[in-house]
């Protein structure tokens, strides 16, 4: 089962979802998806010349060949999210092939469906963000229609409760919230701080949530690396009375250091691992015991196979495995017979409540896909959807080749 081409389409989501399919000469196709990344699909042809011909159920050992090709240019960068894409597809395409579903591949499943917990990063309008992270208005939102709130819709603790009780109505029994934002006068964020006024809301926030749906509904607090870690020991300790699920990335994201000095200070379980490459980039992080929660995010950290081997690696140490996932149905439906198939799962994060054609994206599958905050697993073979290319081509990017059209 020969390599026969690696092609790319990019829809344009809230953020841009990077879809890679995988053809062979036995007419057996896979579908894999990428975290975005500045020319992340001129990457992914490269990438894809180097395995064209090659034997398509070699999964593991051509996802390793494309590492050991990325190392002298990208060790640890974003032709991880690149490799990530291709491997994912890999899997799917030998799943389809042997007409199994993937978890079946990965030796079983522990549960049969997998808890999503909601991303409720602000107000209810879309957000959408390009490659580089500035906010954009995606060509398919009408004039009139809601969006670019990217002023922050949510700021009073009534409005943070409001938004998470809409949440526990849909079902969910996890969400995750920014609590880094907004900014407030006079905070100069290059410094790394928080001041009075700001852990002030930040306390109020969070115990506003808590208040609201608590114990049903379990609450996480996203920090986007941003203190100092005395300042996010602060934060951390601020919450340790409130039932909070995690506190996210409350340092910078490369120093294990730092990581471990808040984590071993406070009882609010920290989570951290979303801009980590590789088995390699969580290791001492997870050994040292910098974190609480592992939280690598499938679509980059290398694969279905690395994301499998982080999780193993976690479970050593019984530390649970909480995927962050900004993906499409694609991904996420990947990621779901990953958290499926391994023993340490705790929640998979959906950050596209505000995409309005989510759902539209694929077919073969009960919709919605996400139903009262889970995604069941059945036997269908591979990830258990196939696109619907006629909605895919109209969220497709512009300038971006669309399969091989
Ligand atoms: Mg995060």
């Amino acid at each position: 089962m020969k390599i026969t081409q690696v092609t790319t389409a990019v829809i344009e989501a809230n953020f841009d979802w990077t879809l890679v399919r995988i053809d062979t000469d036995e007419g057996i196709s896979g579908l894999g998806e990428c975290f975005f990344a500045p020319g992340l699909t001129a990457t992914i042809r490269e990438l894809g010349e180097c395995i064209k011909g090659r034997d398509a159920r070699q999964i593991e050992p051509l996802a390793r060949k494309l590492v050991r090709i990325a190392t002298p240019t990208a060790a640890g960068g974003a032709v991880h999210h690149a490799i990530s894409g291709i491997e994912a597809a890999l899997w799917d395409l030998n799943a389809r092939a042997l007409g199994i579903p993937l978890w079946q591949m990965f030796g079983g499943r522990f549960r049969d469906r997998v808890r999503i917990y909601a991303d409720c990063h602000a107000g209810d309008a879309l957000e959408s963000f390009s490659p580089v992270i500035a906010p954009r208005r995606p060509f398919w939102l009408s004039e009139s229609a809601p969006g670019e709130n990217h002023g922050r819709g949510v700021d009073s603790p009534e409005a943070y409760a409001e938004h998470a009780t809409a949440m526990a109505k849909a079902g969910f029994t996890a969400i995750k919230f920014d609590i880094d934002l907004p900014s407030l006068a006079n905070e100069d964020l290059h410094a790394r701080t928080i001041s009075p006024a700001q852990l002030a809301r930040q306390v109020e926030v969070a115990k506003a949530v808590c208040d609201a749906v608590s114990p049903d509904v379990e609450v996480a607090f996203d920090c986007h690396w941003r203190y100092a870690p005395s300042d996010a020991l602060r934060l951390a300790r601020a919450l340790e009375d409130l039932p909070i699920l995690w506190l996210e990335d409350p340092v910078p994201p490369e120093d294990d250091d730092a990581l471990a000095w808040v984590t071993q200070r406070t009882s609010t379980p920290i989570a951290s691992g979303e801009n980590r490459y590789l088995l390699t980039g969580v290791t001492r992080m997870i050994e040292m015991g910098a974190v609480g929660i592992v939280a690598s995010d499938i679509q980059k950290v290398g694969g279905l196979g690395e994301a499998r081997r982080i999780a193993a690696l976690a479970d050593a140490r019984y530390l649970p495995f909480a995927p962050h996932n900004i993906s499409s149905p694609v991904g996420m439906m990947a990621s779901a017979h990953v958290c499926a198939s391994i023993p340490n799962f705790l929640a998979m994060e959906w950050h596209a409540a505000s995409v309005p054609f989510f759902d539209d994206l694929v077919a073969g599958r009960d919709k919605p896909i996400i139903q009262n905050g889970y995604i069941s697993l059945s036997d269908a073979a591979g990830i258990g959807v196939d696109l619907d290319l006629d909605v895919c081509r109209r969220y497709a990017k512009r300038d971006e080749p669309f399969f091989d059209d």
